[in-house]
């Protein structure tokens, strides 16, 4: 199996600006072959004849020949914009100008990184100073790098990527591990219940909490956002307030990836069969309308408000948690179910009727006798819709 390993690397100056040559010249390459393919695909189209619908005849033919392909640059794209509306595509002046930049712009700034495809180009060496790793990136043509070594490397490194990532270059090895012995069966099965006041909410009563660090961090960010807001645009202070929200979005990501793997990893330890909501249906009934005050900033709304958190931040910790789990149980040889999420905070775990309420009430309780937690209820109803799921699936399989 593949297993990537990333590690922060520390250029000197005089690497740094070859890295920087390598990179810059990668995105003109990359520029200049995407317009190749675009003047080839516009070629294809002009030799395509064009027939009438209703007589079936052909109407015109045209033939496009010696198209010129040559490096282009953003700016260059930019300026070339007012002559391509008018002689070659008329539609384009349908556009906003700016939207058009922008979409160059884009295609400009989606150019970060670089890859060695093989092993032809570089080396990493590795010296153990004691406990710790010492790592050194050998680039042809560019220089040595210090390489921090986190965590040790494992398997046949197969590619080497180098990225820019806001102030910051990384190297990702891609690497060839074998795969990992599959866990002993356990005997607990589990459903789970993602949420607003816990991450997590299991069948058999456990919580998961949002870790408290994601407050603090979301706290650097709104301070941060705002001082953006103040900068002049184009300025010099607007651009380093820029690059200190790229920097707080960078540690939320880490923090939130680490604990998401230690809690993903205790989740396929413990259980055999992990049943999960679907996101993809969830989020739309889930998630808790954004409500905004007269000048358009964003108030603070029930759900959300309780747990003192980002929307953001939440949905990218459901759909990274789900993914980490679902990687885990593949190679523990775990089973993990999604199901359809309508009515599992609805319905009654106990007897299987409907008790409607909205998303304040945090209380589940019904004539039956049964009586407890909102989300506990829903982690049950989940369980018991995973198990239902599998039966169903094992009837359908033909007997042997
Ligand atoms: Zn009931």
């Amino acid at each position: 199996m593949q297993k990537a390993f990333k590690y922060r690397l520390y250029p000197n100056k005089a690497t740094e600006k070859k890295l920087y040559f390598v990179l810059n010249h990668c995105r003109e390459l990359y520029n200049a072959a995407l317009s190749e393919r675009k003047d080839a695909y516009q070629l294809h189209q002009r030799t395509v004849v064009h027939v009438n619908p209703e007589t079936g005849g052909v109407v015109a033919a045209m033939m496009v020949a010696n198209q010129r392909v040559k490096t282009i640059t953003y700016t260059q794209q930019q300026n070339d914009l007012p002559e391509i509306k008018h002689e070659l595509r008329p539609e384009y002046e349908e556009i906003a100008a700016h939207v058009l930049q922008d979409v160059l712009r884009r295609l400009d700034k989606a150019f970060n990184s670089f890859t060695y495809p093989d092993g032809a180009g570089w080396k990493l060496t590795v010296e153990s100073q004691g406990k710790k790793l010492k790592g050194t990136l050998h680039l042809t043509k560019i220089g040595e790098i210090k390489v921090k070594l986190h965590r040790p490397i494992e398997g046949k490194i197969k590619t080497a990527t180098i990225k820019r990532e806001v102030d910051q270059w990384y190297v990702t090895f891609s690497c060839e591990v074998p795969e990992p012995e599959k866990l002993p069966i356990a005997y607990e099965d589990v459903g789970i219940d993602l949420g607003v006041t816990h991450l997590a909410t299991l069948s058999n009563g456990e919580k998961i909490e949002h870790p408290r660090y994601y407050r603090r961090a979301q706290k650097m960010l709104e301070r941060r956002q705002q001082t953006l807001s103040r900068k002049k645009k184009g300025s010099h202070r607007r651009e380093r307030a820029k690059r200190l929200i790229g920097k707080a979005h960078r540690k939320i990501c880490k923090q939130r990836r680490d604990f998401l793997h230690k809690q993903s990893k205790k989740i396929v330890g413990r259980y055999q069969v992990i049943v999960f909501e679907d996101l993809q249906v969830s989020n739309l009934v889930k998630r808790p309308k954004t409500k905004q005050d007269e000048d358009g900033t964003y108030l603070p709304n029930g759900a959300a408000a309780k747990g003192g958190l980002n929307k953001s931040i939440l949905d990218a910790g459901w759909g990274t948690f789900v993914a980490m789990c679902s990687i885990k149980a593949v190679y523990a040889g775990r089973t993990l179910i999604k199901v359809n999420p309508h009515y599992t905070s609805q319905v009654c775990s106990g007897c299987g009727q409907v008790k409607k309420k909205d998303l304040s009430e945090r209380w589940h309780s019904c004539e039956c006798g049964a009586e407890l937690d909102r989300d506990i209820n829903a982690a049950i109803n989940i369980l018991r819709l995973g198990r239902s799921q599998q039966s169903a699936m094992a009837v359908e399989a033909p007997c042997l």
